[in-house]
């Protein structure tokens, strides 16, 4: 049978509207990343459940002759309304999302896709503004485990030195790559190879945070964050990280970048 009726329960991570007045979205369920077509019309009243950071069950209606979802109804479970309270913390939870579809749900891990968002935007709804860098910041981190695309945290990647070994640091991560080097390799790799590159140093304090950030909750990390007056290296350190697995910059963190430059002067 060509056409049939299907239900999921997921998150709307992102909306758009044409031209005409549809709206295309996505959407994320355990299932997978659906893209889903909404006719528009400002009579439709599902307009005001499919919106970004809303979870709901919902009906689609698929076409699977022509490779095409209509979403027929939605019944909304959960809105995160504290996030709708600001600016970054809609900015932070957009470059969740962005970086969900980038990666394709960290390469096909729905389930755990969906249930880490979740637990984000919760998180997110109960934080000040300074701190929804930090949760983000630890949102990323996690989702660097289902992707393979965390660096080794021991050793050098380059020459396999120990990272405990007397020297060793500090070490540096040059942005775009994904790998930590020893004190000697990036210096090496700073003034040889890519002398026009930026290296984000990290030292053994750094290390641990980062060592110890998957075993908490996002609640517990932002906490462990906040204490280190390193953490705003250690946010850079992830985000540069986040973008290399996303391959290419993520549009919601330099639009919060530029916003914060612009009310520091
Ligand atoms: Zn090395």
């Amino acid at each position: 049978m060509a056409q049939r009726n299907e239900r999921y329960r997921g998150l709307f991570l992102h909306t758009k509207d044409t031209a005409r007045g549809d709206r295309i979205l996505t959407f994320l369920c355990n299932e997978g990343l659906l893209s889903l077509f909404m006719f528009g019309g400002p009579k439709n009243s599902l307009r005001s459940a499919a919106l970004p950071f809303v979870l709901a069950d919902i009906e689609v209606y698929r076409d699977s002759r022509r490779d095409f979802i209509k979403l027929t109804g939605a019944n909304v479970l959960e809105v995160f309304d504290g996030i709708r309270k600001s600016f970054f913390h809609m900015q932070s939870a957009s470059a969740a999302s962005e970086f969900l579809i980038r990666t394709s749900a960290f390469g096909g891990e729905y389930q755990q896709a969906l249930l880490m968002i979740t637990l984000l935007l919760r998180e997110l709804a109960g934080l000040d503004e300074s701190e929804t860098r930090l949760v983000l910041s630890a949102f990323f981190w996690d989702a660097l485990y289902p992707l393979g695309l965390i660096p080794d945290l021991l050793r050098c990647e380059r020459c396999g030195r120990l990272f405990s070994e007397k020297n060793s640091l500090p070490g540096g991560l040059l942005v775009g790559e994904s790998s930590f080097l020893c004190r000697s390799c990036a210096e090496e790799y700073g003034q040889i190879r890519f002398s026009t590159s930026v290296m984000l140093p990290f030292d053994d304090k750094i290390l641990t945070c980062l060592h110890s950030i998957p075993r908490q909750s996002y609640g517990q990390a932002v906490l462990l964050l906040k204490s280190i007056p390193s953490s705003p290296d250690i946010i850079k350190i992830i985000e540069s990280l986040a973008e290399a697995a996303a391959e290419g910059p993520l549009q919601s963190l330099r639009i919060l970048d530029q916003t914060f430059y612009r009310t520091q002067i």
